[in-house]
């Protein structure tokens, strides 16, 4: 994704040694059991994960094992794009929970890394599909009014070093246009992107290409749950796999930290050491209520 507004570093925040904390108030800490920060750390033990690489076969193979353990209903869509490094496998992966009534609530991460020397994306692709994995573990038992599909896009990163359209969100370009040639696109009632999540001095600012209505969803409830000051009120753009979606008309918002992570962002710096379980568990937790939120509209 590209930054329009980079700028500065945080103050450090508390290490939590608890898991992800995922569900704070609800469930507690559960040892041994799977959590965001630990799919992050196993992402990054693949090693760099460029699409087209052996080492995010790896990782798609991770997913679709820990989706599976969870009970998921799962969809994979093997396709593959004209890239600046030529024509490049990719694939996506979707978690399906059904619904009561029509009406898709629709989750999102990338897990693919942008191909850069020993760069191995703990927060940038890591952080955000350990959340979801996570989601998925406490959204696949459960049935709610409308489905809520998780999707795991692939190409999120543009192949050159530059982010030019339409060198990017290869991934999730392609579900967008599946769900729209399926007639599934008209369904969604939200799509909620989520990226680079897990930095220790999270603060994530509102997107300003993302639908406002899903936006106020998303900072309302992490206000109510007293977040506000991992999701503060200023407001900056960014261009990420939300895009693909919001131009074909779907409300979507994007929950992104680029401005604390721009540091270690796209470098070989964004690893393990700067990831808060803490912090993981709290936009877990926020995305979470927010789906209960939607699903009772
Ligand atoms: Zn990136």
């Amino acid at each position: 994704m590209r930054s329009h507004s980079c700028n500065g570093f945080g103050k450090n925040q508390r290490w939590l040694s608890c898991g992800a904390l995922f569900l704070l108030s609800l469930s507690g800490c559960k040892a041994g059991g799977p959590d965001a920060n630990g799919s992050a750390r196993k992402q990054v033990s693949f090693g760099p994960r460029p699409a087209g690489s052996q080492a995010i076969a790896q990782t798609q193979d991770y997913i679709l094992s820990q989706l599976s353990s969870f009970g998921c209903t799962v969809e994979t869509d093997a396709f593959s794009s004209d890239t600046p490094a030529g024509r490049l496998a990719m694939k996506n992966i979707v978690a399906k929970i059904p619904g009561e009534r029509p009406g898709i609530i629709l989750l999102t991460t990338h897990y693919d890394t942008k191909k850069l020397d020993n760069f191995v994306g703990a927060d940038d692709g890591g952080s955000s599909t350990g959340v979801m994995l996570e989601l998925a573990r406490l959204l696949c038992a459960k049935h709610g009014k409308y489905a809520v599909w998780i999707a795991f896009f692939d190409g999120e990163e543009a192949v050159r070093k530059e982010w030019k359209d339409p060198d990017n969100r290869y991934g999730s370009r392609q579900m967008a246009a599946k769900m729209a040639a399926s007639g599934d696109l008209k369904k969604i009632k939200a799509m909620i992107l989520a990226d680079l999540v897990g930095g220790k001095s999270l603060r994530i600012e509102r997107e300003e290409n993302s639908t406002q209505a899903i936006v106020e969803v998303i900072w309302g409830t992490a206000k109510r749950l007293g977040y506000s000051d991992v999701f503060v009120d200023q407001a900056t753009p960014v261009e990420d796999d939300h895009l693909s979606f919001l131009a074909r008309g779907v409300p979507s918002a994007d929950i992104i930290d680029l401005v604390n992570s721009a540091g270690y962002w796209h470098t070989p710096q964004d690893t393990m050491d700067k990831i808060s379980a803490r912090n993981l568990g709290i936009v877990g937790h926020v995305i979470l209520e927010s789906v209960k939120e939607l699903q009772a509209r």
